[in-house]
């Protein structure tokens, strides 16, 4: 018998709470085939929850993820709450569990479905091969720096400061040599060390960690090279890890490359095998209750924290084959049909996708 492992799960709003229940489906049929265990357990996050306790991040929703082994979260935000003041808006909830979570790396995979390459804007044999992994530093860097303005004799200057120290490039370097480790055991760091001072300190602590990892093939790409590479030979990388501008910019280009957002999983890990998992497209308002939506993207986050924090590698596997053989049968969802006369509904792409589930 395994452990039960205990699962908080954040619906959210719009789409959110459909996708969501796809992907609990996954995880019954997961306790069927491979007899693992699940405790899960839902709570209020984001608009729902402004509307019912009066803020995007209950505390008790906060106390259940932090009790739990990982989170499952759907999306969050629509029109009600767009013109709230900040603190009551859905997006400010996802800002606070990040952080009180202490969740510092953000790992998006950006797989290409054979079957789904037309999709994509790139040319389909550009894109064959391709299954990548970003890991993206999340708390420190540009975006968290001091910002100030002055007054110069050229008008207003402004001044964004980027900091990194050794623990906080550790940290990530670390995870993501270990998830390297857990696949084709090839990692990229991308930095800007001929120019910048954190990079050249990125790519210090990155050699020394290598030594831990001497099965790792470790290169060095600058992150202008890096861009480009990723739209010349994105089959080329496994795993890339960068700060958190470049990261931010990297994640969203090999994104495009699978060509629909409805494919896409993500994981926010902290220290030790916690994570939070969530589809990367938003609540989709435009598409919420008409159980249309893709609930593939929120079923692969599953998979994703089957690897990254339970180390279910066989049931992770089982998913992502189950996932391929439904769309290589030819299913879709409206968002990546070609014949959308003919597309599958949220419901149906689950049943599908649970039906295809093998140990
Ligand atoms: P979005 O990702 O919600 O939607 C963009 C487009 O993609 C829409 O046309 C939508 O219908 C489509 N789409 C998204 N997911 C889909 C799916 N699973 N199946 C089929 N089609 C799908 O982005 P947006 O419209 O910019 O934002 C809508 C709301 O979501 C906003 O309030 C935004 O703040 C929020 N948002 C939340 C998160 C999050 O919870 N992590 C992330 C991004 C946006």
């Amino acid at each position: 018998m395994s452990e039960v492992k205990k699962i908080a799960v954040l619906g959210g709003d719009g789409i959110g709470p459909e996708v969501v229940g796809e992907a609990l489906k996954v995880l019954k049929k997961t306790e069927e085939l491979f007899g693992y265990k699940f405790e899960t357990e839902q709570a209020l996050f984001g608009g729902i929850a402004i509307d019912e306790k009066g803020t995007p991040l209950p505390q008790e929703t906060l106390d259940l993820c932090l009790a739990s082994d990982a989170v499952l979260l759907g999306a969050v935000g629509g029109p009600k709450w767009d013109s709230n003041p900040a603190a009551l808006r859905p997006e400010t909830g996802l800002l606070g569990i990040r952080k009180a979570l202490g969740l510092f790396s953000n790992i998006r995979p950006a797989t290409v479905f054979d079957c789904l390459k037309d999709a994509s804007t790139l040319k389909p044999e550009v894109l064959e091969g391709t299954d990548l992994i970003v890991v993206r530093e999340l708390t420190g860097g540009i975006y968290f720096g001091e910002k100030s303005r002055r007054d110069t004799e050229n008008g207003q200057e402004a001044i964004d400061t980027c900091v990194y120290n050794e623990k906080e490039v550790e940290r990530i370097v670390r995870q993501a040599f270990d998830i390297a480790m857990t696949r084709s055991k090839r990692l990229a760091s991308v930095d800007k060390a001929n120019v910048l001072e954190t990079s050249r300190l990125w790519r210090e602590v990155v050699i020394r960690v290598a030594a831990d990892y001497p099965e790792v093939e470790l290169e060095h790409v600058l992150v202008d090279n890096c861009a480009m590479q990723l739209l010349r030979r994105p089959a080329s990388f496994d795993v890339i890890v960068t700060e958190n501008m470049f990261g931010d910019i990297l994640s969203d280009e090999a994104a495009m490359l699978t060509g629909s957002i409805g494919m896409l999983s993500s994981a926010s890990l902290g220290e030790g095998s916690f994570g939070l998992y969530e589809p990367v497209h938003g609540s989709a308002p435009d598409i919420a209750g008409q159980g249309i939506s893709n609930p593939i993207a929120t079923i692969l986050s599953v998979a994703l924290m089957f690897r990254l924090t339970f180390g279910y590698h066989d049931a992770a596997q089982s998913i992502e084959d189950a996932v391929k053989a439904v769309l290589d049968a030819g299913h879709r969802t409206g968002d990546i049909a070609v014949d959308k006369s003919s597309a599958v509904g949220t419901n149906a792409m689950g049943d599908l996708i649970v039906a295809a589930m093998k140990k």
